[in-house]
């Protein structure tokens, strides 16, 4: 018997028969002898519909009561599973995040999990509940509901798994796995039978939507065994999807790059004609870092006659937010203008392979090159490289750099032929 954990997606969730097919999915786990533990996400547009709701009432509105209105979406669903799951005649009960406990610190809309009490999940567990635990959602220490940003019931999933020291957490999502590029974009993109725990991070921090990034964090730090499956396969399916590994050997069978990540969420601003002086990067991000917005990539420019300009990247919900700070300390900075732009796309290739073969990032911009497709802004890492470039070139460069690396071709398979 093992314990395990199963998160299901929106899209999984997202009609009374979608979740009849989840419990059967489950059913199935129990009659082979599992305890489980599920985290379904709201029904798909559920959110959506009620951050929608809220911004029509406020355009403005307080972080708090976004996460309040948020994760009923969460609540619904669990109650709705574990209605299936009675019908099938299994026990089953429901869990908001804070009737387990899940404490997370007071960032509205993007709280971090701190920890979690599982002593009611156990008791449920050893007593034959199947038991289901809301996903995205926790509790701060002073009693407020909050939310763990967009994606976040992969990381409760996670969570779950790890706080419950589980056997393994299977994510259920709309795709089979994971795929060397976004499978709606690429059409010809692979199944990964595996991928490096450290290509998933990078991957996932680079906009891959399929798992959140604080859910591979979690997954690394405790050594969570993760799994990505598809909740649309036949209940009695074996297929197992893709297993993110942690040993760095199987990663000796893979290509250089393992994926394409692209990323539109993103907005850049540029701060013109700044002195070049000690102290103005600080000048300029301190304010932006004091308002709990997270910057991404930076450039700064090499200064003529003194002066600079500054560049950098936020999520793009942060942008309107991020250009009013600025404005208002344009002064202070010295800055001549501030600029900014919201259609723009991040574009990313993942591989440990770049470790150890050169020249890869230039046969990326070659290619991009040869498309005509302008780069605005480049960052690099061990093994990622990544360009910023305009929104409506995002899905062609995605593609272009998929045939570029041959990503369609599986390299075991290359190598058998050689
Ligand atoms: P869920 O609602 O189940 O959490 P998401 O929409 O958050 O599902 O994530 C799954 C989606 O991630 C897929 O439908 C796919 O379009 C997208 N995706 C992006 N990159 C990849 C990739 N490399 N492999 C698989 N799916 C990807
Ligand atoms: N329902 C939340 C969202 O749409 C959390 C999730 O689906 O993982 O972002
Ligand atoms: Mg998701």
């Amino acid at each position: 018997m093992s314990l395990i954990v199963q998160k299901y997606g929106g899209t999984s969730m997202g009609s009374p028969e979608r979740i009849r097919e989840v419990a059967r999915r489950i059913q199935r786990f129990v009659r082979e002898g599992h305890q489980l533990v599920v985290v379904p996400s709201a029904m798909s547009g559920e959110t959506n519909r009620l951050l929608a709701l809220a911004k029509e009432l406020n355009p403005e509105p307080s972080a708090r009561e976004l996460d309040v209105i948020a994760s009923t979406g969460e609540q619904v669903s669990i109650g709705l599973l574990c209605l299936a799951l009675h019908n099938l005649g299994l026990k089953a009960k429901s869990y908001t995040g804070w009737q387990v406990r899940i404490t997370t610190d007071d960032a509205f809309t993007k709280a971090r999990i701190l920890s979690i009490e599982d002593s009611n999940v156990r008791a449920d567990l050893d007593a034959g509940h199947v038991v289901v635990v809301a996903g995205f959602q926790g509790i701060d220490a002073g009693g407020n509901i909050t939310t763990l940003g967009r994606g976040g019931s992969d990381t409760t999933g996670v969570a779950m798994a790890a706080a419950l020291d589980a056997d393994e957490c299977q994510i259920y999502t709309d795709v089979d796995g994971v795929y060397t590029a976004d499978p709606r974009i690429v059409p010809d993109a692979r199944r990964l039978a595996t991928i490096t725990f450290e290509e998933m991070l990078e991957a996932a921090s680079l906009g891959s939507k399929v798992l959140q990034i604080r859910s591979v964090e979690f997954a690394g730090k405790y050594k969570v065994k993760l799994r990505v499956l598809s909740s649309f396969t036949d209940v009695s399916s074996t297929d197992m999807g893709t297993l993110i590994t942690f040993e760095e050997d199987e990663s000796m069978e893979q290509a250089i790059i393992s994926n394409v990540a692209h990323n539109r969420d993103e907005a850049k601003i540029t701060v013109l004609g700044v002195p070049d002086r000690p102290g103005i990067a600080f000048s300029i991000l301190g304010p932006i870092a004091d308002a709990n917005i997270d910057v991404d990539m930076i450039i700064q420019n090499a200064s003529t006659e003194g002066l600079t300009d500054f560049s950098f990247t936020v999520h793009r919900n942060e942008y309107k937010r991020a250009m009013e700070i600025l404005q208002a300390r344009k002064a202070a900075i010295g800055a001549k203008g501030i600029v900014g732009d919201d259609r723009i796309a991040k574009v990313s290739i993942v591989g440990i392979g770049m470790r150890t073969h050169a020249g890869i990032a230039s046969r990326m911009f070659g290619a991009l090159a040869q498309e005509g497709i302008n780069i605005q802004m480049i960052s690099t890492s061990e093994i990622k490289t990544s360009v910023v470039v305009d929104e409506k070139y995002m899905e062609l460069a995605v593609r272009v750099l998929h045939k570029t690396f041959e990503l369609e071709k599986d390299p075991t398979e290359e190598r058998m032929k050689a």
